[in-house]
């Protein structure tokens, strides 16, 4: 292989860009990272703010899998610490409620006083809407815990989130959804790993980047033509972008972030609190709670609310693909990656190079994978 064919271009220095970046240059690869955003991270960026609380700058990430070799993968770049994430739901009259709905959920939104499974299994049995083949969101969860936790905690977050009605939703995107007959009150399953890294996602990326090989160049967006110079180039930047938006945009939903400052912080055991009302907030996240977020004692906390929005009226920052029931945008997506396929030199990554959500052990896991793929196939052909 020729020296340029030994130097990659990797555009975007979240997980996608990262897990490939660090792969290839344990691969015997130069490796050049760009990002036009001032910091390394992607979406996982956090820093400590002027409160001494570690912020998560783009809504709170935590870390929960089944995967082991995504875990050990990770700890060769820091210390986690376990967490266990709980979020409870504030309702009308001001209380709050656990989230995902269990047997005290039930309780305090029906004022019921059930003791076991068996109870709550019946009674939401008892307040189920008898529909035998559900067509909607709306239906399914109607026929699986009745309308009054239905309306309270989905159909406004729904609204907010998605600009949609539970109606207009396809009833496998709530299907999913866990329903906790016990007490359990976290919100991830038992069975994942859920851990925090100890210093912060932006020191474990640095981690990650500290390497010989890799060389990153931050407030650089990618030009056309750029990989010229490179052996191939790996991008996690927006395909339909990307493609001069020839088959028409990609739409994603996106967050505005509203932090304020209190001098008092509640001993509360949850981090992140939903909001039930009509008003334009999802929820809130008390980042003190989360281990290894209250850095620096000052007396004063930080809270940080999230508002969605479009991606337009938020300087185009991409969080959420825009799912809808008759798959238009996964359709509009399916034309980019044909047109992909021309480009021998360029590989789309991560999120936005794939228009999916995914979660950051996702995206860690599919980043070993491909590049670990494209590298096997260039030793096959000798050329590596
Ligand atoms: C609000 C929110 C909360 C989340 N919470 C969780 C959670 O709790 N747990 C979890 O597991 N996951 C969570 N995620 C998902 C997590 O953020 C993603 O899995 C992860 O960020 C994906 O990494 P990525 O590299 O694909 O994309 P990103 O992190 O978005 O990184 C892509 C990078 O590419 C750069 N880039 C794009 N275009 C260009 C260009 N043209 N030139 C140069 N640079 C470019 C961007 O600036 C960006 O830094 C959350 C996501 C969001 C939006």
């Amino acid at each position: 292989m020729t020296p340029t064919n030994r130097r990659i271009l990797v555009v975007g220095a979240g997980f996608a860009g990262a897990v490939h970046a660090r792969t290839l240059a344990e691969n015997g690869y130069r490796v050049h990272v760009i990002d036009r955003r001032p910091h390394i991270g992607g979406n996982a960026y956090d820093r400590v703010d002027e409160n001494g609380i570690r912020v998560h700058v783009y809504g709170p990430h935590l870390f929960h899998t089944k995967n082991e070799a995504v875990i050990a993968w990770l700890k060769r770049f820091g210390r986690f610490t376990p967490y266990q994430h709980k979020v409870r739901v504030r309702l009308p009259d001001g209380a709050t409620a656990p989230l995902p709905i269990n047997r005290t959920t039930v309780n305090i939104v029906h004022g019921t006083d059930l003791q076991t499974e068996a109870e709550v299994k019946a009674f939401l049995a008892s307040v189920a809407v008898p529909i035998a083949h559900p067509a909607n969101a709306a239906e399914y969860l109607y026929s699986r815990i009745g309308t009054a936790l239905t309306d309270l905690f989905f159909r406004p977050y729904t609204r907010k989130m998605w600009l949609m009605e539970l109606e207009d939703m396809a009833a496998s995107v709530v299907q999913r959804i866990p329903i906790n007959y016990d007490d359990t009150d976290t919100y991830f399953e038992r069975t994942q790993t859920q851990m925090m890294p100890v210093d912060g996602y932006t020191a474990l990326f640095d981690q990650i980047l500290s390497h010989e090989a890799i060389t990153v160049d931050l407030g650089v967006g990618y030009e056309k033509g750029m990989e010229r110079d490179y052996g191939h180039c790996f991008t996690s930047m927006p395909i339909d972008e990307y493609f001069d938006y020839v088959d028409g945009e990609l739409p994603y939903r996106s967050i505005r972030f509203h932090h304020r400052t209190a001098t008092e912080a509640p001993e509360q055991g949850w981090s992140v609190t939903n909001f039930t009302d009509d008003g334009p907030l999802t929820r809130e996240t008390a980042w003190h709670i989360i281990p290894h977020h209250l850095v620096e004692r000052t007396g004063r906390y930080t809270y940080t609310a999230e508002e969605p929005c479009d991606y337009k009226d938020n300087g185009f920052e991409r969080y959420y693909p825009v799912k809808t029931a008759d798959g238009r945008f996964q359709a509009r997506y399916d034309l980019y990656k044909e047109r992909a396929k021309d480009l021998a030199t360029i590989s789309f990554i991560g999120r936005c190079g794939t228009y999916q959500y995914l979660d950051m052990d996702q995206v860690i896991n599919q980043s070993l994978a491909h590049v670990g793929k494209w590298i096997a196939e260039r030793s096959g052909q000798g050329a590596a």
